[in-house]
């Protein structure tokens, strides 16, 4: 466990390089802000939604035998459900 009351003394944040003061967030060994860290992780879900969808439309484009198997996995579990 990391005693979070007193270890981010003197640390400055990772993302805005500002002493953190309070709210301190420790994440990938660097410390952050709460607000930092929360802000940098949205962006890193954007960015990861948009690699998605871009992989999403690049596999439209060129149809897959494993997209059809789980299209048919999908259909009948919900088919289970909905009885
Ligand atoms: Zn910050």
């Amino acid at each position: 466990m990391i005693p979070l009351d007193n270890a981010f003394q003197g640390k400055k944040c990772a993302r805005c390089r500002q002493v953190i003061q309070s709210d301190p967030a420790f994440a990938d060994d660097l410390w952050y802000h709460r607000s930092c860290l929360e802000e940098g992780q949205r962006a890193l879900q954007r960015a990861q939604a948009l690699a998605a969808r871009f992989r999403e439309a690049s596999e439209d484009s060129r149809p897959r035998r494993r997209q059809e198997a789980s299209v048919a996995g999908h259909r009948g579990r919900s088919d289970g459900g909905a009885r």
